[in-house]
Order: C-alpha cells, then sequence, then structure tokens
C-alpha cells in the first residue's frame, strides 16, 4: 500500500523538492510528516471509511495530504479552480467529511462546506513541516489502522455521457500496481528526478509523475503552477532527467523555444506525453528541438492511469500511435463484446490490476462498460500487427481540452438554466493550444447576447469549461430522424464560419 513507498528507498534522497524557493524533504522526513498528519487525521474523528476531499495546489501540502488521507481513508482531491456549486456538487457526491484547505484563500472551497464537512488547514511550518489545523472535530478519536491492498485509496470523477459526473474509485492496489507499471515502462531508478508540471488532482500528476518517482526511490520536483518561462531553469537548477505533461504544454515549451535547444534539455532521457492526442508533428518538433525522445502514453482515470506506452530507444516509438499494453492488457472489441483483428477498429478495451472494479453507485455505467472480463474504455482505435494501439475517436461524449475532460451534457444544463434558452447542444471545436476547445449552439426564447451567455456559464461553472464560443441559431441542426448529434452541429457551424 501507499505507506510502502516511503519506505523504498534510500532515506536520506530527496522525495519531495518545491520548486521556487518552497521546501525540500527527504524520504525520511517524507515519512515522518506524513505519520504525524495520520495521527492528526485520526484524533479530528476520521479513519477508514472517511472520504478526505482536499483543494489544494501543486506542493509539498498536496502530496503529504494525499498520502495521508488515503491511508487514514480514502483521499478525495479536486480541483481549487471549481466554483463554489462545483465544490458543492463534488462534497455531497463523494460524501466527503472533511475538506483540506490553503490557511488563506479557497473561498469558494470554503463556503461550498456544508456543516457535516470538517474544514482542515495544511499549512507549512516554519520548519517546513506540513500541519493540519482545524476549528472543530469529525468525531471522537479514531484508532489508527493500516489499510489493505483492496481498500480504497483515491476517489475521482470522469465525465460522463450524463451532466452527472462518475465516481470512479482506485484502490492501494490499483494504484501501486500503476505507480509499477510507469516506472517499469520508462526504467525508471532512485537516480531519476521527474519535474510534475500536471495538477495533483488528476492521476496523470498523482500517478505517472509522483507516485511512479516515489515507488522507484526518486526526486519529484513540483513547481505550484506550470510557468513556461521558469521551466527550463528548474530543469537545470534540480537535475530534472524527465517531465509528463498533455501535448498543449510540449507546445506552449515549443513555441517559446525558438531555434536553439533549451539549456537543461540536454539532461532529459526522456519526454512523457499523455491524456490527449499528440499530432505527429509536435512530436516531431519536439525532437528535433529539444534533442529528446518524447513518448505518448495513454492513461485514464478508471485504469489508475497508464494503459499503454511507447517504448524507450532502441525500441521504436510510432507517431500518431499511444505504444503497446504496460502490464495492461488491451484488446479491440466490436459491439457483441468480441475481439476483433489487428487493423480493425473498435472499441480499446483493457484488463489488469490496475483496473477498478466499477463506478460506484452507477449500476448503469457499470452494465455498459464491462463485458466479459474487459473494460470498455469508449475509446476507438485499432492495434498494429506489433500490438501497438492507435486512437481514432471516440465513442463517449466528451470534450478533451488540453488533457481536461469536459461533459458537454453538463454545459448544455448549465446553459439551458438561463431563462433566454430554449435550447442548447454544446460541442468540441478544434484549437491548436488545447486540441479541443468548448462552442455552443444555442437557441433564445428571449434575449440575451453571447457574452451574457458566457458570463452566466461562469457563476457556475469552472473557467476551463466555459464555451468561448457560443452561437445564437434560429434552430438547431438535426438529423433525417429529428435528433440533434453533437458532431452535425459542430460541422453545421464549422461549415457556415468557413463560408
Ligand atoms: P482521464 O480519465 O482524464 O485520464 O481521461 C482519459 C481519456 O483521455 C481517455 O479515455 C482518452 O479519451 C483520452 N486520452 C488519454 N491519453 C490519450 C492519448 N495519448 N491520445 C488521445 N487521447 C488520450
Amino acid at each position: 500500500m501507499i505507506l510502502d513507498l516511503l519506505e523504498n528507498g534510500d532515506p536520506s534522497r530527496i522525495a519531495i523538492s518545491v520548486a521556487g524557493g518552497g521546501p525540500s524533504v527527504t524520504y525520511d522526513q517524507l515519512r515522518q510528516q506524513v505519520e504525524a498528519l495520520i495521527k492528526t487525521l485520526n484524533q479530528l474523528g476520521l479513519g477508514r471509511g472517511d472520504r478526505i476531499a482536499m483543494a489544494l495546489p501543486n506542493g509539498l501540502e498536496v502530496i503529504a495530504s494525499f498520502l495521508a488521507a488515503s491511508i487514514v481513508g480514502t483521499a478525495a482531491p479536486l480541483n481549487p479552480a471549481y466554483t463554489r456549486d462545483e465544490f458543492k456538487f463534488y462534497l455531497a457526491d463523494t460524501g466527503a467529511r472533511a475538506l483540506i484547505i490553503p490557511p488563506t484563500g479557497s473561498d469558494e472551497a470554503r463556503a461550498a462546506a456544508a456543516d457535516n464537512v470538517l474544514l482542515i488547514e495544511a499549512e507549512l511550518d516554519s520548519a517546513g513541516q506540513v500541519r493540519f489545523s482545524s476549528a472543530g472535530t469529525a468525531g471522537a478519536p479514531r484508532s489508527s489502522e493500516l489499510p489493505q491492498p483492496d481498500n480504497i485509496a483515491l476517489i475521482l470523477h470522469t465525465s460522463g455521457t450524463t451532466s452527472r459526473p462518475k465516481r470512479v474509485p482506485l484502490s492501494h492496489a490499483n494504484l501501486m500496481t500503476s505507480a509499477r507499471n510507469v516506472s517499469e515502462t520508462y526504467q525508471l531508478t532512485s537516480a531519476d528526478v521527474s519535474l510534475c508540471v500536471m495538477p495533483l488532482f488528476h492521476v496523470h500528476g498523482l500517478v505517472a509523475s509522483t507516485l511512479a518517482t516515489l515507488f522507484t526511490g526518486g526526486t519529484v520536483v513540483v513547481p505550484p503552477k506550470f510557468n513556461p518561462l521558469s521551466f527550463w531553469s528548474i530543469v537545470r537548477e534540480h537535475g530534472a532527467s524527465w517531465y509528463s505533461a498533455v501535448p498543449t504544454i510540449h507546445q506552449v515549451l515549443l513555441s517559446r523555444a525558438k531555434g536553439a535547444r533549451p539549456s537543461g534539455a540536454e539532461q532529459l532521457r526522456f519526454i512523457r506525453s499523455c491524456s490527449a492526442a499528440l499530432a505527429p508533428q509536435t512530436m516531431a518538433d519536439i525532437e528535433e528541438r529539444f534533442g529528446v525522445p518524447i513518448l505518448e502514453a495513454y492513461g485514464m482515470t478508471e485504469a489508475a492511469h497508464q494503459m499503454a506506452s511507447n517504448p524507450l530507444p532502441p525500441r521504436a516509438r510510432k507517431a500518431g500511435s499511444v505504444g503497446r499494453g504496460t502490464a495492461v492488457e488491451i484488446a479491440v472489441l466490436d459491439e457483441a463484446g468480441d475481439q476483433l483483428p489487428p487493423g480493425t477498429v473498435g472499441e480499446v478495451s483493457i484488463k489488469g490490476p490496475n483496473v477498478f472494479l466499477g463506478y460506484e453507485g452507477n449500476a448503469e455505467a457499470n452494465a455498459e462498460s464491462f463485458s466479459h472480463g474487459w473494460f470498455r474504455t469508449g475509446d476507438q482505435g485499432y492495434l498494429d500487427d506489433e500490438g501497438y494501439l492507435t486512437l481514432v475517436g471516440r465513442i463517449k461524449e466528451l470534450i478533451n481540452r488540453g488533457g481536461e475532460k469536459i461533459s458537454p451534457r453538463e454545459i448544455d444544463e448549465t446553459l439551458l438554466t438561463h431563462p433566454a434558452v430554449a435550447e442548447a447542444v454544446c460541442f468540441g471545436i478544434a484549437h491548436r493550444v488545447y486540441g479541443e476547445e468548448v462552442a455552443a449552439a444555442v437557441v433564445l426564447k428571449g434575449a440575451a447576447t453571447e457574452s451574457d451567455l458566457i458570463a452566466h456559464c461562469r457563476l457556475s461553472l469552472a473557467d476551463f469549461k466555459c464555451p468561448t464560443a457560443i452561437y445564437i441559431m434560429e434552430s438547431i441542426p438535426r438529423t433525417a430522424t429529428g435528433k440533434t448529434q453533437r458532431r452535425n452541429v459542430a460541422a453545421a457551424i464549422t461549415k457556415s464560419d468557413d463560408a
């Protein structure tokens, strides 16, 4: 289980270093801090079976809080950028008994916490140690109890076809398997230094950048957020040997690197790209400009992140492919659940000890997602003769904005709460940097402008989900059978834009 991570390596080696002047802690110090935080949570009345939410920026606080919460009960990291309405939903839906926040700011999260959610502030003390404090308790002190491999360490949400996100419970065994799979794929050792620029409320940053590194006794360097201006100086200063990010981040770095190879790039063993499609041209440009192999991987929350990856050289990395299963079985299934031969497109399906056992409280989604022991990812793709997977599309309805997954139904429903909106259909449009961006078509029954509607969305949706363009139409394009299909609406609008 997760606590074992802190006992794997050399106790004097730096486990976490916060870039930009933050603290650095050794494995020994991190273990001691996490043990102290476990005790505090127990004293605050929290234990096995309790969900402990957290809304913290990247840093030592969120990593130590995650480790402690996943050992005491179940950690439920949330995006600190959520609005009050979103926090209310996620706290209630998760059944959170406590919410860990920074001592200042976080007004939306703080205001959203109902009386039955204990607010805990996480703060660094003068010695650079994370401390929890709270004005109350969640109940009588609980005794400390080490988790079993099948206990749920982490609960996250994924966007579904309805506006309600689905809850994904991940066990200690799921997370540890995935951490091991990632570390084996890239042959990570205690000499590696991972630069974590992905948010730690998502499996990409949590499992690939952080847990896989702790699994091998290496060092995680974490800036409070990704900043292209300081990226290469952090790589140099901390001796980073790899980083993992979404294609949007690689593109931003690429567009800033005019001509010369950035100083620091020579230290990188490899760059990992995951969570959205990496365009072959971006891959080629990065390899040429940075002089580092870039390995595209394929991950998803339900698989505790990694399912496939292109291998390290000298084995072949194939542009446009997400690589081969990384100790995860991958099959391409037809609608009936039968396996398709190489070269044939079907639904990508997976099996393995990293894969979760099912959505929580959602029998319908489970019935649709599991067949013959396979978990159906909702992605479409094909395998080649060497077992490399290429993704070609999605069956599931979601917009992938630079790796952030957005349910279009959630945006439709938000737009429909505006009194002037009669119909709303949200969809993804191509975007140069984000891959996809959110747009919507609406039919009005009253007076409203595009900016009124965007402002309305901002009241209840985090910025990344808000449409950047809203097309006001006389009617929504429908198919011959009278259905609205997001793809058709998007195509009709793009066509009229081109005209
Ligand atoms: P998440 O649960 O947020 O990690 O999102 C998982 C989804 O991200 C997958 O089901 C895919 O649709 C998408 N995804 C992940 N990696 C890639 C990739 N390399 N290329 C294209 N889509 C990807």
